[in-house]
């Protein structure tokens, strides 16, 4: 029979990966919760309206990149290609903005039809939060710090990428700043940048096409034409970064082709990964829960790739393999195993969070003992003939290779106590390192 594959731009998850992953999500729900940030989950789909006048219908992900089916009740929908618009759609539905300001957390899948390559996913995954009814300054730097601290908890010198794109009143000037600009070079432009000339010019100074470089990097930029609120407002974003100590460089060609995106826009780029080297972007959209239905109320937030976070530590070896840790159990023959059944589940009654691994087979010692070494375990207890006519176990240390004889006390529980009583007592792996 043929095989079936994965659908292109997926990817399975599978041990040791997996491990990496729980680890970068527990460290992101860690700093989300420090800075009073609660977990919000919202459906993998929503309907279509929602991204379109959510995310913009000049974006492209609005434009190309959605997974939009109708169900068989004849409904638009749209598997979520962004987290943002849920949100909103959440905090309205709820009312919870009722309660004043608040603060959500996400992690999870979205859906983007993308040509796939590295760090460019069709099902990806973001950690982002969103901060809502604080329209002063405050609010972008408590942002950008929780990504950089999530950042710099794994080790990374990072620096924030920050701009102003203006508001209602300055904005408009720029966009006929920058048409003026782009306009006698029109047929110089990639395809794309033509047609935003007319839709959306800001979105050029995005452009990843080659030959719409050297008439962006001579574009005006937004700074020179903020008005007086939003200057002073990007002002106090940099010296409250200063005042916190998160370093940041301003980039003028960052943007946010959406009209209800407002002064700050920020990004974390890695010099490591190449073509796909933001790895965070998020911004300030006092206009969108406006746009979408509610009662006016600012906004801020940013959307981490995990992908590319995981791609930035496997690169620099910053999620290495942890200290060995649990214990394998090694039962040799069929008596073997009947005594290590309830002492394994003794052990994992009493364990504490340490994984108790057993091999039902019929493997050799010496094979059992590969495998507890691959699982990374620290510790194996054997059981074989010996051991049931002694009424002992053999406790072995999988990182010195050192083994003793315990007595199988009474009770499995009692048993188990001493095995982890045990290993408790072994020396740290990073004392006996070979
Ligand atoms: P890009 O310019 O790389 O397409 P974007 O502007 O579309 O990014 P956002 O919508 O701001 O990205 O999403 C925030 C983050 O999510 C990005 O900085 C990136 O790390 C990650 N991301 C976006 N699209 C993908 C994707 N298709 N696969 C993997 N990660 C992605
Ligand atoms: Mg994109």
């Amino acid at each position: 029979m043929e095989k079936i594959a994965a659908p292109r731009g997926t990817a399975d998850l599978y041990p040791p990966e997996s491990g990496r992953w729980q680890a970068l999500e527990a460290r992101a729900r860690e700093i989300a919760h420090r800075f009073g940030y609660g977990e919000i989950r919202t459906p993998m789909f929503e309907s279509t309206d929602l991204f379109v006048r959510g995310v913009g219908e000049t974006t492209d992900i609005v434009e190309k990149e959605m997974y939009t089916f109708a169900d068989k009740g004849g409904r638009s929908l749209t598997l979520r290609p962004e987290w943002t618009a849920p949100v909103v759609r959440a905090v309205l539905e709820h009312h919870l903005l009722a309660q004043g300001p608040q603060r959500f957390f996400y992690v999870g899948p979205m859906f983007r039809y993308e040509r796939p390559q590295a760090g460019r996913f069709r099902q990806a995954h973001q950690f982002g939060v969103e901060c809502f009814g604080f329209a002063g300054p405050e609010a972008d730097v408590e942002v950008i710090a929780l990504a950089h601290d999530l950042l710099a908890s794994f080790g990374l010198g990072v620096r924030a990428s920050i701009n102003s794109i203006g508001d209602d009143v300055c904005r408009p000037r720029y966009r006929e700043a920058l048409v003026a600009h782009f306009a006698p070079h029109r047929d110089e432009l990639s395809l794309d940048s033509q047609s935003r000339l007319d839709r959306n010019p800001l979105r050029i100074l995005d452009s990843k096409a080659p030959q719409d470089r050297p008439f962006v990097e001579g574009a005006p930029t937004m700074l020179d034409v903020l008005c007086e609120p939003c200057a002073a407002h990007f002002a106090a974003v940099r010296s409250l970064l200063d005042a916190i100590g998160i370093p940041y460089d301003v980039d003028t060609r960052i943007v946010r082709g959406l009209d209800y995106y407002t002064r700050t826009v920020f990004e974390f780029i890695s010099t490591d990964l190449g073509a796909q080297a933001t790895v965070c972007a998020g911004g300030r959209y006092d206009g969108l829960v406006a746009a979408l239905g509610g009662p006016p109320t600012p906004g801020v937030g940013f959307a981490l790739g995990m992908e590319r976070f995981l791609m930035i530590l496997e690169k620099r070896g910053e999620i290495a393999v942890g200290p060995r840790a649990g214990i394998a159990v090694v039962a040799l023959g069929d008596a073997a195993r009947a005594r290590a059944v309830p002492l394994v589940a003794a052990l994992r009654r009493a364990s504490e969070g340490l994984a108790i691994t057993i091999d039902y087979g019929d493997a050799k010692i010496a094979s059992q003992f590969k495998k507890a070494d691959r699982a990374h375990a620290r510790a194996a207890i054997i059981i074989g003939d010996d051991e049931m006519r002694d009424g002992t176990l053999v406790a072995r240390d999988l990182a010195t290779r050192g083994q003793e004889t315990v007595p199988a006390l009474a009770t499995d529980a009692l048993a188990a106590q001493s095995v982890l009583a045990w290993y408790r007592a072994l020396r740290p792996e990073t004392e006996v390192a070979a």
